[in-house]
């Protein structure tokens, strides 16, 4: 069976550095998300917001278990779970190529998904901003993304996710970077492709996750808050 199937997470006491025996950055964080839920995390800088989603997919070392549909990440290949659950992280790298690449490195899907994907992702709003330039399956893209600003690479790791369409997603937004307008459309774009799917947003404005299940907030490594944004 395709795994996570439902996209139900539950972390118990996650702690995390970053090099086996360093400082650690996150203490004991225990919470579950349900299968579909949309969770906002914020905390002001350094409180270990983009640390903790680096630790759902074990990218820096970590203790405690993360479970994702009742498997541990510790007993899955660290390839397997990357490829299963997305994280845009908040400077993502893109592949020097082409957007097609970039949004189907394994030659997996047809051109009209893609299309579809790239236009609802709403990386063909951002064009209209420049019309001279029309961006297509074939518009090149430099090493590292180079010629996308960092709000448009986030845009196209959306893209991407929602062609995979993975129960889980783990956006960790741009900081300064990012405009409200892409940060706004970004969420839209999620409400409206990425339904059944399980969403954690690290976000940097409250009004971006005002409407998410629920909030957590992060402070000194430590988790504080983990409620419904009406009970906050
Ligand atoms: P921001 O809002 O600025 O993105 P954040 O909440 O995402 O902040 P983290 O980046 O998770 O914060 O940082 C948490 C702690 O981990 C901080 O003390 C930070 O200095 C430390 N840290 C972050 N990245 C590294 C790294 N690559 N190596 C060592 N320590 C790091
Ligand atoms: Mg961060």
């Amino acid at each position: 069976a395709y795994w996570p199937s439902s996209g139900h997470l539950v972390v118990e006491k996650l702690s995390a550095s970053y090099s086996n025996g360093g400082e650690q950055v996150l203490h004991d964080l225990s919470f579950e998300i349900k299968s579909g839920e949309r969770v906002g995390v914020v905390g002001r800088t350094g409180s270990g917001k983009s640390s903790l989603t680096l630790s759902l997919l074990r990218l820096i070392p970590t203790k405690g278990s993360v479970m994702y549909d009742g498997l541990a990440t510790e007993h899955v290949n660290l390839n397997a779970l990357r490829n299963h659950i997305t994280i845009i992280p908040q400077q993502p790298d893109l592949l020097s190529g082409t957007l097609r690449d970039n949004l189907d490195p394994f030659g997996e899907y047809d051109d009209a998904v893609l299309n579809d994907a790239l236009r609802s992702s709403g990386l063909y709003n951002v064009q209209a901003e420049n019309e001279d330039e029309r961006i297509t399956l074939d518009t090149p893209v430099s090493s590292g993304g180079g010629n996308f600003s960092l709000g448009q690479r986030q845009i196209i790791a959306l893209a991407r996710a929602i062609c995979r369409q993975s129960k889980v997603l783990i956006l960790d937004e741009a900081t300064a970077a990012i405009d409200h307008s892409t940060d706004t459309m970004i969420q839209a774009s999620i409400r409206a492709e990425l339904r059944d799917v399980t969403v954690i947003t690290v976000a940097h404005r409250l009004k971006t996750i005002g409407d998410s299940d629920k909030i957590m907030v992060l402070d000194a490594g430590r988790l504080v808050e983990f409620d419904s944004p009406s009970k906050l």
